[in-house]
């Protein structure tokens, strides 16, 4: 009898594997010490590099400085008739490069935590742990913690952006201000502003964001930069690059609900704001201890009050687009920039929310209240 000429595969058995190196994945990975792990990745840092902003206190400054691509403890949103700044004394609103950000964290993974650069396929799950092959390789493991990209649902809110990295021809006005929100470009399709970010050298990130049911064709993104740009007189010199993104803004399906999730696909956006980073870094150090004391529930990254006051919000914006714009200025003006930033980061204190919701208007607000 002949022995088949393929051997039979072994399976290589981990403690820990996280499906997904992104920004949950790979932060966690850099946390796990005296604890066999893997992480599968299928993308280079560089194919997958985009920015990743946050406000980022002072011992967040120091932590993300080597990612640090600009930082600006100033920054405005403007509309038609008001421009509000925003000046902090404690938070810096910084942009992160995602490249620079996985690379540093891939560098410093403890012996015993591995990467492999391959796509995880064949997942079966078995209790918390379960199997899955990559790169060729079977591997089980007694956990897995998946960070894949869950599935958004066509129609859905999303966030959707197309942003450019431009170096311009001539300097930069007010460099020390980064441009949040300017909503004065085309309102007839969503929610829509120009996000602008002005690092050294000349060098610009300019986002035309648009939140709304509807993603468009790229053109039209496109299209709203260059007329900015134009109107405030930028020329650009050379374009270095380009950045697409769709960010889910309503309830999302996990890739497969009975792995234990992390990151953005367990519910870690800001579903008024789209902001994750710092909910990401917040769960996962929290995870991470609690691994090393044997603990491997996944925290809850946003807490349920703050996504029913969310999601409140989101229907406003669904039923009446009209009121984007005055609501977002609104409650920039409310707001002295710590407030607005721990409002952004989902750390609000109750005085914050005080004058946010005073400066809302009522009937849209308990309209949606008592439709839910
Ligand atoms: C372009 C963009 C810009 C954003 N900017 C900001 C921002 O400025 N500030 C902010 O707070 N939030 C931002 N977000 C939202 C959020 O912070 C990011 O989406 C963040 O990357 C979420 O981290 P994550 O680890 O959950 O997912 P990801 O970082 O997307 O990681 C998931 C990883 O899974 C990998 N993967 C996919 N399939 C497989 C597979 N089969 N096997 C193994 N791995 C797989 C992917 O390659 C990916 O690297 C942005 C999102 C996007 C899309």
């Amino acid at each position: 009898m002949s022995t088949p000429n393929k051997a039979k595969q072994t399976s290589q058995q981990v403690d820990i594997a996280i499906l997904g190196g992104g920004s949950a994945g790979i932060t966690l990975a850099s946390k796990l010490n005296n604890i066999s792990t893997l992480v599968i990745e299928p993308r280079t840092p560089t194919e997958r590099d985009c920015s990743w902003a946050l406000w980022a206190d002072s011992s967040q400054q120091q932590e993300f400085a080597a990612a640090s691509k600009g930082s600006w403890n100033q920054w405005r949103l403007i509309d038609h008739s008001q421009e509000i700044i925003h000046s902090s004394e404690y938070y810096r609103y910084t942009s992160l490069s995602a490249a620079d950000y996985i690379s540093a964290c891939e560098s410093k993974l403890a012996d015993g935590v591995a990467l492999v650069r391959a796509a995880a396929e064949d997942i079966v799950s078995i209790g918390s742990g379960g199997s899955f092959t990559a790169g060729g390789q079977h591997y089980s493991a007694a956990q897995l913690f998946d960070s894949r990209p869950a599935k958004m649902a066509d129609k859905s809110l999303r966030q959707h952006f197309l942003g450019w990295d431009i170096r311009t021809k001539s300097a930069l006005q007010n460099p020390q201000i980064a441009t949040l929100m300017d909503f004065r470009v085309d309102q007839s399709r969503g929610l829509h502003f120009i996000y602008a970010l002005p690092f050294a050298g000349n060098r610009l990130l300019i986002e035309s964001t648009m939140i709304s049911t509807n993603l468009e064709d790229k053109d039209w993104y496109r299209q709203a930069i260059l007329q900015w740009l134009e109107q405030q007189n930028i020329e650009i010199e050379e374009t270095l690059g380009e950045e697409v993104g769709v960010i889910p803004m309503q309830a999302i399906t996990p890739q497969d609900s009975s792995i234990a999730s992390i990151g953005a696909a367990s519910g870690a956006v800001r579903l008024s704001s789209g902001y994750a980073f710092s909910a990401i870094q917040a769960q996962i150090a929290k995870l991470a201890e609690g691994i090393n004391q044997g603990n491997y529930l996944v925290p809850v990254p946003i807490s349920p009050a703050l996504i029913r006051m969310d999601k409140i919000f989101n229907r406003v914006l669904v039923a009446q687009p009209e009121l984007g714009v005055p609501i977002m200025m609104a409650t920039a003006k409310a707001l002295d920039a710590d407030g607005f930033a721990r409002f952004m980061l989902g750390s609000a204190t109750l005085l914050d929310w005080a004058k946010v919701i005073l400066a809302m208007p009522k009937i849209p607000f308990l309209k949606q209240v008592f439709s839910s």
